[in-house]
């Protein structure tokens, strides 16, 4: 097993958390999923600090936003009081400390976090606790907030997530022959050289590119917005590639 990576063999009943102790409990986290049944009750798929994701039911929320002021739409980060009963965890109350209000009016930017949101409902683990990739996930909202390009922030969050994982492809070393890469292809199975790589085989990333693509993730986050802002950006369907392959890699879990 690879330092880092999760195990996979939650079992099929698992509603998460069934390691805490029954009881109140306060938990900051944001909200990935909103359910509503036909009867009307909400339940949330909350991705928790300590905790990882599970599924929180929220009585009596169907009958307006009131009750819980707003924090149980996706992408609201909070502080929830929670009830953990035998079956499942209960939301008594809820402390808003961050709705990314400014992101849902851009459609591009909140269309990004919503594909974040999916991918992290699909690929985590119910009940296991992944505080990295959580902080991850905020502060990667926050760079699209800011101002940072939505493609290089969701650069950075998927690679990122993919290292913490223990899975990601290394943008400096060629995968096959461990050469340092002055340019590179991007194939399924990682960055190779020139030498390594078959024709048309992967996306084709020049030099420049690939020193772009290894700045966004060694760069501190506060330079991340002079570096790689919005406005004025080439190459875009390059970088749309390069992300759309990296979600592959995270088929490698399966
Ligand atoms: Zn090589």
């Amino acid at each position: 097993m690879i330092p880092g990576r999760p195990e996979r063999s939650a079992p099929a009943f698992s509603f998460g958390g069934e390691d805490r102790p029954q009881g109140l409990m306060k938990l900051s986290g944001v909200v990935l999923r909103r359910d509503v049944s036909a009867e009307g009750n909400v339940s949330l798929y909350l991705f928790l600090k300590e905790t990882g994701p599970v599924w929180v039911s929220a009585p009596g929320a169907s009958r307006g936003r009131i009750r819980f002021g707003g924090a149980i739409e996706p992408l609201v980060w909070a502080t929830f009081n929670l009830y953990k009963g035998t079956k499942r965890f209960y939301l008594k109350s809820a402390d808003v400390k961050e709705d990314f209000w400014s992101l849902r009016k851009d459609s591009e930017k909140i269309r990004r976090l919503l594909e974040w949101d999916g991918l992290l409902c699909e690929h985590l683990v119910p009940g296991l606790a992944c505080d990295e990739v959580l902080a991850l996930f905020y502060w990667s909202g926050v760079l699209l907030k800011e101002g940072v390009h939505p493609l290089v922030a969701e650069w950075r969050f998927l690679w990122k997530w993919l290292y913490n994982w223990g899975i990601a492809p290394s943008p400096d070393f060629c995968a096959e022959c461990g050469a340092s890469l002055p340019s590179a292809r991007l194939s399924s199975s990682g960055f190779l050289c020139p030498a390594c790589a078959r024709s048309n085989e992967g996306a084709a990333l020049p030099a420049e590119i690939l020193a772009r693509l290894r700045a966004a993730l060694e760069l501190p986050a506060k330079k991340m917005v002079e570096y790689f802002p919005s406005a004025s950006f080439s190459a875009p369907s390059l970088w749309e590639d390069v992300n759309s392959r990296m979600r592959h890699f995270f088929g490698a879990m399966k």
